[in-house]
């Protein structure tokens, strides 16, 4: 897929989210939350659903979990707008309510879908919510900070998931803050034995050469083996 193709499919994408009623979190919402971020982005973050700001902006982690996310992100001297961010479900919930089986359960092709598009190497998830999308059984306490591989049915082809604290848990306990920080210094490993358990078809698709302007998370990648990354296109808000 070339990447005037992948953002366009997953603008179209969007479009749909945007006026979904496919289940009742649809009548509540004041605006859907797609995602957003960057479409040539070897690292999708999942969280759980919009909150009040995020409905409000129609933009994934906007409020106080999106500043501590960045934060968590520059350690790492990544930016949000180099990966991309999503939910598993794309309306806020009223009252910030966990979202019901049935409301997972329609909104889920259409991660489904951006993961196809996305193709990620790396899936985040944020919270035992997503977490458990991606580790069925798993408990969030024993996978924090370890990576497993990605089930092809998520919509993800060959990628592995790696789990963080929901940065909302980690405003709420100085322990899980701790904690998070110390998960996320991990990425840029796991990020590298994600690249590298993938096909070596894949490797030459990411290695033109990188174009000047914002770095790309693909060229800022640590260890031997990062690559050079394509030319960035520029930030698409979906
Ligand atoms: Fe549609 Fe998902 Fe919103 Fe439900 S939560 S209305 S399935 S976009
Ligand atoms: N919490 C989430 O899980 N997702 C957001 O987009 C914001 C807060």
């Amino acid at each position: 897929m070339t990447p005037d193709e992948r953002r366009t499919a997953l603008e179209a994408i969007a479009a749909e989210v945007r006026v979904c009623q496919r289940c009742r979190l649809g009548a509540s919402r004041t605006n859907a939350v797609p995602g957003e971020g960057e479409s040539e982005t070897d690292v999708v973050f999942v969280g759980e659903g919009p909150g009040f700001n995020e409905d409000r902006l129609g933009r994934p982690f906007v409020g106080r979990a999106g500043d501590l996310l960045v934060k968590l992100l520059a350690t790492l001297g990544w930016r949000r707008s180099e990966v991309f961010i999503t939910n598993i479900v794309k309306c806020r919930p009223p009252d910030n309510r966990d979202p019901e089986p049935d409301e997972v359960a329609a909104c889920l092709p259409y991660l489904h879908r951006q993961l196809e598009v996305l193709d990620p190497a790396l899936i985040v998830t944020l919270g035992r919510h997503s977490m458990a999308r991606f580790m069925p059984g798993a408990r969030i306490g024993q996978v924090h900070g370890t990576m497993a591989a990605a089930d092809p049915q998520t919509g993800a082809r060959e990628a592995m998931t790696f789990a963080l604290y929901h940065p909302a848990a980690a405003l709420r306990s100085s322990e899980v803050e701790r904690q998070s920080y110390a998960d996320v210094a991990a990425l840029p490993a796991a990020l590298s034995e994600a690249r590298r358990r993938r096909a070596p078809t894949d490797a030459p698709e990411h290695a033109d050469a990188a174009a000047p302007g914002e770095p790309h998370l693909a060229a800022i990648a640590v260890g031997d083996d990062a690559v050079a990354a394509p030319a960035p296109d520029p930030l698409t808000f979906f």
